[in-house]
């Protein structure tokens, strides 16, 4: 007599984090727990309708009549090195979460690829290495990455496939969860047996060369989807690399995942690899100093966006870096807006109350910003709780945040300063600025933290937007960066020959 098949069970496990080496403080458990630390069903609460990739596992899981079985989901903002008392923690609630799922058929997870920890340098490779070593070399492991990942020959081991989101801002979170839970469905159903190769060449796509939506990535991703198209390949991924990791395995590289085809995946990633090699001048990164790009915002359609590429929040900088903003003072004939963490300043702001007239000296703070604080007089205008919400997609698949308790004000010399007491804020999404009570449109020049995350927002209310070349621990120019640990040679740093 045949029985109805038990109902299969997919996991999902995620330790997220994007580490910049260059920041000496550490990321450690309680940022983590203070930001997202997520058991069970509250990975669906969270993520269910998001834009975010475990929402895509969730909507295939659930459309294939699949028990989607969220074991845990952590992430917190890119900033220093995860501390070991952080990983091992996380790890161990996965590994007794793992005991108490009960029997499973695949897992599903969402590393980001480029995590370091303070012992294992190559912190993803490590967990997603553990959690094989766990599950039997048998059980279908796929993951989604960032592209930002630093691709190590330990995660593609781990896993049987890897697929990053194509697109920088990253507007396709949800999509490439999708994809990876619809390759685990093809797995389980045994109509397919994903297999993986990486390919490493020795170099790193310059940060300011990282825009999906324009050239020269956009003829690398006509490579890659010449790549998708042959038959027998199933996927295949750029890892963009995070330069800000000073760790072996920084840099560019590819995933080609084939249906058992372990010869054709090689020869396609391969191909790949050496067309990068091929176009690397192409990727060294166009450098427009701060000066360069104050001079450009005078017959440029107004607001202009000034992408602070050396305080690039989304690569971990602090995001209170004046150098821009006193430039803009200096110059005096802009309106612009700032945004800044100052949780001090906040404070004298509440004491005075709105209308209050106060001098402040704003941002510039934290031990590695490179300025000093920016001196002004001004008036409070207003107050606000800092949350906001995010119904568009945009890049990190949020829905919302919280800047904690946010002051308005305006200065004596044309400046509107939001003063945050969190980092973050309208980083990649301008819903902090509306709710704020403020419009782009009323600005010359919006300061931004970020390089290209903030063009998904910023491209409909910036008609120009400048990357600029600033210092600070996310700097463009690689060569401003004292690495120790990166691979020899390696272009830029090298030529080739
Ligand atoms: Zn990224």
């Amino acid at each position: 007599m045949l029985t109805p098949q038990a109902k299969k069970r997919v996991g999902i496990v995620a330790i997220h984090h994007e580490s910049n080496t260059f920041i000496p403080v550490p990321t450690t458990l309680e940022l983590y727990r203070k930001s997202i630390f997520l058991h069970g069903a509250e990975v669906t609460d969270r993520f269910s309708g998001a834009h975010h990739e475990i929402g895509g596992f969730l909507q295939v899981l659930s459309e294939a009549g699949i028990e989607a079985v969220p074991i845990f989901y952590a992430s917190t903002a890119p900033w220093g090195a995860v501390t070991d008392e952080a990983l091992d923690t996380m790890w161990s609630t996965i590994v007794s979460g793992l005991k108490s799922a009960g029997p499973l058929d695949g897992i599903l997870a969402a590393p980001h690829g480029a995590g370091v920890n303070e012992s294992r340098p190559d912190m993803d490779g490590w967990w997603l290495g553990e959690l094989r070593k766990i599950i039997g070399p048998e059980m279908p492991l796929i993951a989604t990455m960032d592209p930002h990942v630093n691709l190590s020959p330990a995660m593609v081991e781990a896993c049987d496939a890897l697929i990053a989101y194509r697109q920088n801002p990253h507007l396709d979170q949800r999509q490439r969860g999708i994809e990876a839970a619809e390759l685990m469905l093809r797995t389980l159903q045994g109509e397919i047996r994903p297999v993986m190769e990486g390919a490493f060449p020795p170099m790193a796509i310059n940060i300011e060369r990282q825009l999906t939506f324009a050239e020269p990535l956009l003829s690398l991703q006509r490579e890659l989807d010449s790549v998708r198209a042959h038959p027998g390949i199933l996927s295949a991924s750029l890892a963009l690399g995070f330069p800000y990791a000073d760790i072996a395995d920084m840099g560019s590289a590819f995933v080609v995942v084939s249906d058992n085809q372990t010869e054709l995946a090689r020869e396609q990633v391969e191909r790949l690899a050496a067309w990068l090699i091929k176009n690397r001048e192409l990727f060294r990164g166009e450098m427009i100093s701060p000066e360069g790009a104050l001079a450009r915002v005078k017959d440029s359609p107004k607001p202009v966006g000034l992408l602070d590429m050396g305080d690039n929040a989304g690569g971990g900088a602090p995001g209170d870096s004046t150098v821009l903003a006193r430039l803009c003072q200096a110059n005096g004939s802009y309106r612009t807006l700032f945004y800044v963490p100052d949780p001090e300043s906040v404070e004298a702001a509440q004491a005075v109350g709105i209308g209050g007239r106060l001098s402040l000296k704003v941002g510039g703070k934290l031990s590695m910003t490179p300025d000093v604080p920016l001196a002004v007089e001004g008036t409070v205008v207003s107050f606000h709780d800092g949350k906001y919400t995010e119904s568009q997609p945009r890049h990190g698949g949020q829905t919302g945040g919280d800047m904690g308790p946010t002051v308005i004000v305006k200065t004596d010399d044309g400046f509107t300063i939001m003063l945050m007491s969190r980092r973050g804020g309208p980083n990649g999404s301008i819903q902090p600025i509306l709710a704020c009570g403020l419009k782009p449109a009323d600005f010359d020049i919006i300061i931004i933290k970020g390089v290209h995350a903030p063009v998904g927002a910023y491209a409909e209310v910036c008609p120009t937007l400048i990357r600029v070349n600033t210092p600070g621990v996310t700097s463009a120019d690689m060569d401003s960066l004292t690495y120790r640990n990166r691979r020899k040679p390696l272009f830029p740093f090298e030529e080739l020959p």
